[in-house]
């Protein structure tokens, strides 16, 4: 186990800010990450998980605690059923899995970060979530003490959330078990209208695997939501907020503000979200409420290429890109009446 003090987390995150742990341990296997767990809650130290530090925002104080860095390795795959520790890379097990033939978490392409975060925020993208192939998650339970595997029921999952973001103290990911689909070599149906637009395909048809994955990384780059170190587009976590879901009676207000600032033709996105509730687009009403491509003067911005990515220009702090995130919220409140929520985790700060 590898262990650092007064550690910079800034280059461990894919926005690149925040200031330092305390203590950095880096742990290669899941009795490393079992013990670094077990020590910090003996002595009642604070513990931050880290993946692949693409879903983080650090505080410019850094974090007062053990950061403990997941770097287990393991990949297997035996038929259909697939496990991965949760260090793994998920973009490269991704690829593994289309290089064998198997369907079911293709379009998650080019997704960064760790095999161990997906089932936090239930991973999403492109018509695919995690929580349609997760059959099991073992995690160490920092309640009981002990690891125990939880059933894909058990994990609670919904549109970017699940049991373990709910309770964000308690479960440390080890392991991920998934179970794919043999479609001889052709990918899962088609959900997306942009994908399937792309493929020149129909909702719900099949593609070559390889065909779906290509167009899955095109579709991405174009957004600036493949990691690229010379492209500060992707000095970000991806989508900053996530899309709202209303119940009928906030949505119908919703439409009300929309008409009176749009006028009577503008409709926004709207997708059933379950009974009574209906989600919109972030994105749209970011740019609606002038928040458009770009946006910002000062160190960090709006994506030159994605409304809805905010991002570090090279020499932010947390602090200014907490400022433009404020500013959106308050802007997209301000037009339309909906508060914004952001996505990726707050470490030692909020918006
Ligand atoms: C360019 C870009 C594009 C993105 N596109 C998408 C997208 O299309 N869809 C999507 O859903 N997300 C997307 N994201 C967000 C992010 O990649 C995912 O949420 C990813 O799963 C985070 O993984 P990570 O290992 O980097 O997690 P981290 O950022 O390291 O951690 C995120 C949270 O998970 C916790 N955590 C991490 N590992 C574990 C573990 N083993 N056990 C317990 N808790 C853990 C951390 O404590 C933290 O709370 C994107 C990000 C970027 C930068």
């Amino acid at each position: 186990m590898q262990e650092r003090h007064d550690a910079p987390l800034a280059p461990l995150t894919t926005f690149r800010l925040g200031g330092p742990a305390r203590r950095l341990v880096t742990a290669t296997t899941d009795a490393e990450v079992v013990e670094a767990v077990r020590d910090a809650d003996a002595s009642g130290t604070p513990l931050l998980v880290i993946g692949g530090g693409s879903n983080l925002v650090v505080g410019d104080k850094g974090f007062e605690g053990t950061a403990l860095r997941i770097a287990t390795s393991g990949f297997s795959l035996d038929g259909t059923s697939l496990e991965l520790a949760a260090g793994e890379v998920w973009s490269q097990a991704v690829a593994r899995t289309v290089e064998a033939g198997l369907a079911g978490i293709e379009c998650l392409s080019g997704i960064p970060g760790s095999a161990g975060a997906t089932p936090i925020q239930n991973v999403g993208a492109y018509g695919q979530e995690v929580s349609s192939t997760i059959t099991e998650v073992v995690a160490y339970d920092r309640a009981a003490g002990r690891t125990v595997a939880l059933s894909n029921e058990e994990c609670g999952f919904s549109y970017r959330h699940s049991r373990f973001k709910a309770d964000p103290d308690r479960y440390v990911v080890l392991r991920v078990r998934f179970e794919l689909e043999d479609a001889g070599g052709m990918s899962a149906p088609v959900k997306y209208p942009e994908t399937a637009r792309a493929l020149g395909v129909e909702a719900g048809d099949r593609v070559p695997l390889e065909q779906a994955r290509e167009t899955v990384l095109k579709l991405r780059a174009g957004k600036g939501m493949v990691l690229d170190a010379e492209d500060h587009d992707t000095w970000s976590a991806g989508s900053f907020f996530t899309n709202p879901i209303l119940d009928d009676a906030a949505f119908a207000a919703f439409r009300e503000r929309v008409r009176e600032r749009l006028g009577d033709d503008a409709a926004p996105p709207a997708y059933p979200a379950g009974e009574g509730r209906t989600k919109t687009s972030a994105a749209w009403l970011i740019d609606k409420a002038g928040f458009t491509k770009g946006y910002g003067s000062g160190p960090a911005r709006i994506s030159t290429k994605h409304t809805l990515a905010l991002t570090n220009r090279g020499s932010a702090t947390t602090e200014d890109l907490l400022a433009l995130a404020r500013e959106v919220v308050a802007g997209v409140r301000e037009a339309f009446g909906v508060t914004l929520v952001n996505e990726p985790v707050m470490v030692g700060v909020g918006l």
